[in-house]
């Protein structure tokens, strides 16, 4: 379902078949927004000691006519170059935005819905606006969303990064700091972000089957954690063994498998 963008399956020669290819699968996310083929699943994130309920992260797909559901690792990357990936995650954000406002008045008023950024909408210049309408549009108050922001598109310019978290901050939203461990933070700028959460990248959580290499460094982040006073969930925690060893390394929230797959 991925052929489309698969450079290495490739016979020498077939490099222009390729490029047409991309370019046909280009046109094809291009449209795939005004036809409709866009959607968004939702995935639980719980306290960790508990399992209560705390709010959902908001997840692109993309039902594509012919390859079927593409998951967004493969086609973000191309929507990121494009640039299209402004105008979906604008989509993503407004539906994200008004379905929890609607879960709100069905009744679960306390859940808080997170939406993934891109590197390329972070640095859109009109990323403050687009948030703020979506907010006034669906009724949302701002409290009750969180933007999560990669720890690599961060460390791009700590800078321009500061004010722009700043500028959104000041809306009400919450933040929190994706994939963390993987992109290489400096804690002086980290220290000077005004973030609510360190999300702490799946591939740590996962090293916790094996035993104690895992926990060290687990330990170690959230000792960084700690020293930030930053509270932390944790990524992609697919069973009981992972989690029972979470729970014994302190109080955090947890997302995975084992809580829930995300669902439409
Ligand atoms: P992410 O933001 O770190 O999201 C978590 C990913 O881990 C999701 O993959 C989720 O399905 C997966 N996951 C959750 N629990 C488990 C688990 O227990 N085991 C395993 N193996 N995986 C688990 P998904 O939905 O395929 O998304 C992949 C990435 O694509 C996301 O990583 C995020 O970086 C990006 N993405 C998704 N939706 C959006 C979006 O609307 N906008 C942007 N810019 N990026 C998005
Ligand atoms: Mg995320
Ligand atoms: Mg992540």
């Amino acid at each position: 379902r991925t052929g489309a963008l698969n450079e290495s399956g490739s016979k020498p020669g077939s490099m222009s078949r390729w490029a047409s290819e991309r370019a046909a699968f280009e046109a094809s996310l291009r449209e795939a927004e005004q036809r409709g083929e866009l959607t968004v699943c939702y995935q639980p994130r719980v306290d960790a000691a508990d399992s209560a309920l705390l709010g959902m992260e908001c997840l692109v797909r993309w039902n594509h006519p012919k390859f079927g559901c593409v998951p967004p690792d493969q086609f973000i990357p191309l929507a990121e170059e494009t640039g299209l990936i402004v105008s979906i995650g604008e989509w993503v954000l407004r539906e994200a935005c008004t379905q929890t406002q609607n879960w709100r008045a069905q009744g679960y008023p306390n859940a808080r819905v997170s939406v993934n950024l891109s590197a390329v909408q972070f640095q859109d210049a009109d990323l403050f606006g687009t948030v703020q309408r979506a907010l006034g549009d669906s009724g949302l108050p701002a409290e009750w969303l969180e933007l999560e922001v990669t720890e690599s598109t961060l460390m791009g310019d700590p800078g321009a990064t500061a004010l722009t978290l700043e500028n959104l901050k000041s809306l009400g939203v919450h933040l929190s700091i994706d994939d963390f461990g993987t992109g290489y933070s400096s804690l002086s700028y980290l220290k000077r972000f005004p973030v609510d959460t360190l999300k702490i990248d799946r591939t740590f959580i996962s090293e916790l089957k094996q035993e104690e290499h895992g926990e060290k460094l687990v330990d170690a982040i959230l000792a960084m954690s700690d020293g930030l006073k930053l509270p932390v969930t944790a990524e992609g925690i697919e069973n009981e063994v992972v989690l029972e060893a979470l729970k014994r390394m302190g109080k955090m929230k947890g997302q995975g498998y084992h809580y829930g797959r995300p669902e439409p």
